[in-house]
């Protein structure tokens, strides 16, 4: 009986799977991929790698548009243009939603050496920064924990540097602390007293051109002028430095003004026999204004058009629509990301899953997900699908592109296209951000990648596990 009794019991409990919401719910059925659709997609696969339809949307934007950093002039047009290129590629639905942020502008930069090895230094403002025009001997740190030992006051009238070196990666691992000495240097430098901060331009290559991005200032700190050097004028200022005192002046002209509206903009394919359910894939439509941002993110928002466009050419549309979102001001905080999960909290459980692109236009080289148990077999379905595109199946590795991470924390499952990036950031933020920077066949393997992820997620016969996560104590 006990024994009876006790196996009853676990049968019950595996029964009811315990959902985030904490109610005991019926076990999931298991998702599946129908074979019509698996079939389908292979077609779709080919068809995506012999077309340069990302390839030349890419070249829109980047040409027509060119840099769009969020808050500038280029905003207003890159939303315009991304309204007009959804509807010249037939989508069946395009619509807008507004995105609010603080602006913040750069009009004009540079640094001189000063005294008798007297000459110009190559930098630009950290997005963020305030203006000012500030001479000073710097004063080198080989990393951010060094900068952030030093003892209070220690650097009045000073300028502090770090001059770490961020590391090469595949799957870009060395923008971590890379990305830490660019949005915690500025703070660790004013504790220290330091009246101007500069950094060794947070990239891999070794061309003469500055790598901007986005910095912060804690809370209840006075900023200071934050700039990163080009990586050859980082190793100039260190070897000046190894021969004695160097003077510098830095002069930014840049800062903060108001607010500024801009906007998602979002296309759909229809669905077929559940229209209102979705598929999201996407990039930012913002860029930073040094390049024409093509690699960051101008081949996200083509690839991601030029795939949802290729499954509105099949005959067969797949059963959800598949939603293709380019996020407003990425760059500057996620903004647009954190805006669109704010918008559709109410209808996440209509969201089958989502996934951006925004680590440049290299081959994709592995696929991941959040899927839960129930849904292994569809994701296995979809890596296979891949597979022919030379994308390994890792399950369950890493987490969302950066606009999807802000609705994956409400519970959106995610899905994961590695991107090649061991040459991202010898570009990433630099005025070489550029068009002729793309490969058109690598664009095209991710063009094919997302379609045929996208097209079979739209097509599962089962949820991928998308459910409103209860925040603790609700
Ligand atoms: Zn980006």
């Amino acid at each position: 009986m006990r024994a009876t009794l006790s196996v009853a019991i676990a049968t019950l409990l595996s029964a009811a799977v315990l959902s985030t919401s904490g109610h005991a719910a019926a076990a999931q059925p298991t998702t599946r991929i129908p074979d019509k659709a698996m079939a389908t997609a292979a077609q779709l696969r080919e068809t995506a790698l012999a077309s340069d339809l990302g390839y030349r949307i890419t070249e829109s934007l980047t040409t027509e548009v060119g840099p769009r950093m969020a808050g500038s002039e280029a905003d207003a047009r890159a939303v315009a243009w991304a309204v007009a290129k959804f509807k010249e590629l037939g989508f069946d639905k395009v619509w807008t939603e507004p995105v609010t942020f603080p602006k913040w502008e750069r009009r004009s930069e540079s640094a001189r050496v000063l005294g008798v090895s007297a000459q110009p230094l190559h930098l630009t403002a950290l997005g963020g920064s305030p203006a000012g025009t500030v001479e000073g001997e710097v004063v080198r740190f080989a990393d951010l924990a060094a900068l952030e030992a030093a003892p209070a006051g220690s650097l009045a009238g000073k300028i502090a540097f770090i001059d770490y070196k961020m590391e090469r990666a595949r799957d870009g691992a060395g923008y971590g602390p890379g990305s830490r000495v660019r949005s915690k240097g500025p703070s660790a430098a004013i504790r220290a007293g330091a009246s101007a901060y500069l950094m060794r331009s947070a990239g891999t290559d070794s061309h003469r051109n500055p790598h901007t991005g986005i910095t912060r200032f804690d809370e209840g700190l006075t900023p200071i002028p934050s700039a990163a050097l080009a990586v050859p004028d980082a190793d100039q200022l260190a070897r000046l430095l190894a021969r004695g005192p160097v003077k510098v002046s830095v002069a930014l002209d840049c800062g903060w003004d108001g607010e500024y509206t801009s906007a998602n903009v979002i296309g759909e394919i229809r669905g077929a026999s559940k229209p209102n359910e979705v598929v999201v894939i996407g990039g930012h439509l913002d860029s930073w204004d040094l390049g024409t941002g093509a690699i960051d993110d101008g081949a996200g928002v083509g690839l991601t058009m030029a795939a949802g466009k290729l499954i509105g050419n099949l005959k067969q549309r797949p059963a959800r629509t598949i939603r293709v979102v380019a996020f407003a001001n990425e760059e500057q905080g996620l903004y647009g990301g954190k805006a669109y999960a704010n918008a559709h909290v109410g209808d996440l459980h209509k969201h089958q899953i989502g996934a951006e692109s925004d680590f440049g236009a290299g081959r994709i080289y592995e696929y991941s997900s959040s899927a839960p148990e129930h849904a292994k077999q569809a994701d296995e379905q979809i890596a296979q699908a891949l597979a022919p595109l030379g994308i390994a199946y890792v399950p369950g590795k890493g987490g969302p592109g950066p606009d999807i991470g802000p609705f994956a924390e409400k519970g959106l499952a995610w899905a994961r296209l590695a991107q090649d990036g061991s040459d991202y950031f010898d570009l990433h933020h630099t005025p070489d951000d550029t068009f002729d920077k793309i490969d058109p066949k690598a664009l095209a393997q991710n063009v094919a990648a997302y379609a045929v992820f996208a097209y079979l997620a739209a097509s599962a016969e089962g949820s991928f596990g998308s459910e409103p996560k209860v925040e603790a104590g609700k």
